[in-house]
């Protein structure tokens, strides 16, 4: 079957790219390898997901009835909340005709004489389309660790990206969680509620920021709703793509008192959550800025947590910069602590060896244990991409390519790969924003691209070597001005043994980055070769 578009992926990028391309009269159809629509949604249903950025932001600004008829009951969603809303929208539009799914898409070459990609499934479907849209997500590809004896393991062992669908109860229950990322962070307070014993193996401390979620009332929803236009304006103009308040004033600015005050204000009230990101202008580039964040955070888990050696383990250390790593939002997470029954282990200093039939062994001890719970992230940006087998012009493949890290024009195309696109990938603002913001920007830039090479009757759309190394240099040089490299962390491929150390996002912000990509709309799309 030959059609103008295929899309892969059907959370919220897949979703909005097939309502725009059919849209614009295009034959579409997304391939999608979960049994349902909604990507991180469908797949991520561990106790206590839910959203980091504010529901009224993180969610698609393309229809304005849309915005009014949905209501979120709670400022941050819950997963199943966020799937709901987004079956709502598939089938509000009537997409659902056009998604394919449990369809695993193995790969993907470009027939260069026909200007045609040619898809293959695993189970060996084939199709072409003019365009391909990958919409496969920045962590969609889950990692376990390779743990030892983990087969011999005699109890119930779960990541949080594939989360059993009718749910687990630990009720009574021994569980050991390993991993204190975001993932990690949203679980803990909710499975130590049912455990008998949770013992969470921490390799690294990261800063948690809390939440303050709080249900909407129909006043406040309707309060906020009538605001809705100017919110949005306000999010596009934001750095990250969500109004978040940001302080335009450096630390040194402000007197000592100012300082704390503002601290307070963003930690305690001012809807908590990454606002605290914003509390300074140059919190994410200056190290003395960023020490004193790190220091009033880590004031504040010692204050929760009573046991000082608990409180210890929990606190970040000095060599990783606040906000450096993706900064987790919490509900109660330190508190959690303060049960007697919730311990936290520090396996940087006694590293796991191996799942024995009973538990997990460290080094220096044993945990016997019912569960096992992966918090341990993903192989992000890249894994999704890379675990298709996509070859370009003369065959050559995008695993190659990428074999020392990715690279990408504007984050949208990649050289050798023509009439291929990439949504929220690396090399555009991505992770570090509002996603579902960056997902909208991407998929309409997208298609104004098409709509000009429609009418100018273009085949072939690629983005020429040198305009690539400029755009990748440019990520480098921004990302440098930055204390974000100095962190190991998913950002950077250090989550993954073997993975190239680069930093994989647009790092300046959603407004710079949409007037990098309109100056190339605008300049006949500078960089690209259309033919
Ligand atoms: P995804 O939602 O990841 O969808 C990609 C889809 O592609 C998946 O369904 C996958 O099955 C499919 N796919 C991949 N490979 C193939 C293949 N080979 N063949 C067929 N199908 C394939 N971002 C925020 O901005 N705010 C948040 O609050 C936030 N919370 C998050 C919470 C969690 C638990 C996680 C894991 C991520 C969160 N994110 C958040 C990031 C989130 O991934 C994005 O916001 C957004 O959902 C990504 O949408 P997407 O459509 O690009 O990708
Ligand atoms: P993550 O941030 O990568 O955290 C994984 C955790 O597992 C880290 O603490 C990591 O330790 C640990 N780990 C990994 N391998 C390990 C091993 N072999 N032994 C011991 N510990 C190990 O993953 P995540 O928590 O799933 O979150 C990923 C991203 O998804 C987030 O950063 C965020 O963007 C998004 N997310 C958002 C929310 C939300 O609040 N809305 C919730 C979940 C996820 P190290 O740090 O030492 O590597």
């Amino acid at each position: 079957m030959q059609l103008d578009m295929l899309v892969v992926g059907a959370g919220f990028a897949g979703i909005y790219q097939l309502y725009k391309a059919r849209e614009a009269g295009m034959t579409v159809r997304v391939l999608e390898a979960g049994e349902g629509v909604g990507g991180t949604w469908f797949w991520n249903r561990y106790p206590g997901a839910r959203c980091d950025v504010e529901s009224l932001d993180y969610s698609y600004s393309f229809c304005r009835e849309l915005e009014e008829e949905w209501e979120w009951t709670e400022r941050y969603a819950t997963q199943s909340e966020i799937l709901s809303y987004i079956n709502h929208v598939v089938d509000r539009f009537d997409l659902r005709r056009d998604i394919q799914l449990n369809t695993r898409v193995a790969s993907a070459h470009f027939d260069e004489d026909r200007a045609l990609w040619s898809v293959r499934s695993e189970d060996g479907e084939h199709l072409e389309a003019k365009f391909l849209v990958m919409a496969t997500g920045q962590l969609s590809v889950p990692q376990k660790p390779d743990l030892h004896g983990l087969d011999d393991f005699k109890g119930q062992w779960y990541h949080s990206a594939r989360w059993p669908m009718e749910g687990v109860d630990f009720t009574g229950q021994r569980v050991v969680l390993i991993g204190t990322g975001s993932s990690g962070v949203q679980m803990t307070p909710i499975i130590a509620a049912q455990a008998s014993q949770l013992t969470v193996l921490q390799r690294t401390a990261n800063f948690s920021v809390p939440a303050h979620n709080v249900p909407f009332t129909p006043e406040s929803l309707k309060a906020a709703k009538a605001r809705y236009p100017e919110r949005r304006a306000m999010g596009r103009e934001a750095i990250t793509g969500v109004f978040l308040n940001a302080n335009t004033k450096t630390a040194a600015e402000m007197t000592e008192d100012e300082r704390i005050a503002e601290l307070e204000y963003r930690w305690k009230g001012a809807g908590g959550g990454f606002r605290m990101l914003r509390a300074f202008a140059d919190l994410m580039s200056n190290p003395q800025t960023n020490h004193l964040v790190a220091e009033f955070a880590r004031n504040k888990i010692r204050a929760v947590v009573k046991d000082p050696r608990k409180a210890e383990i929990l606190s970040p250390k000095g060599d990783l910069p606040f906000g450096a790593k993706r900064l987790c939002v919490d509900s109660n997470y330190y508190d959690t602590f303060n049960q007697n029954h919730v311990d936290i282990v520090d396996v940087a200093i006694d590293p796991i060896v191996e799942a024995t039939p009973s538990g997990i062994r460290t080094q220096t001890r044993e945990f016997a244990c019912d569960a096992i719970v992966f918090a341990t992230g993903f192989d992000a940006m890249t894994g999704a991409l890379k675990s298709i087998d996509i070859r370009g012009e003369r065959g050559i493949s995008l695993r190659d390519k990428w074999k020392d890290g990715p690279t990408s024009y504007l984050g949208i195309s990649i050289a050798g790969f023509p009439n291929l696109f990439v949504i929220a990938g690396p090399g555009s603002p991505s992770a570090l924003s509002n996603v579902v913001h960056s997902i909208e920007t991407h998929v309409d830039w997208i298609m104004r691209l098409l709509r000009t090479a429609q009418t100018r009757q273009v085949r072939r759309i690629a983005a020429l070597q040198e305009a690539e190394d400029g755009w990748v240099h440019r990520c480098v040089e921004e990302a440098n001005k930055t204390l974000y490299p100095k962190a190991k962390s998913w950002y950077m491929g250090s989550n993954i043994e073997g993975k190239p150390r680069v930093f994989m996002a647009f790092v300046s912000g959603v407004p710079l980055y949409r007037a990098l990509i309109e100056e190339v709309a605008s300049n006949n799309y500078q960089g690209f070769e259309l033919a």
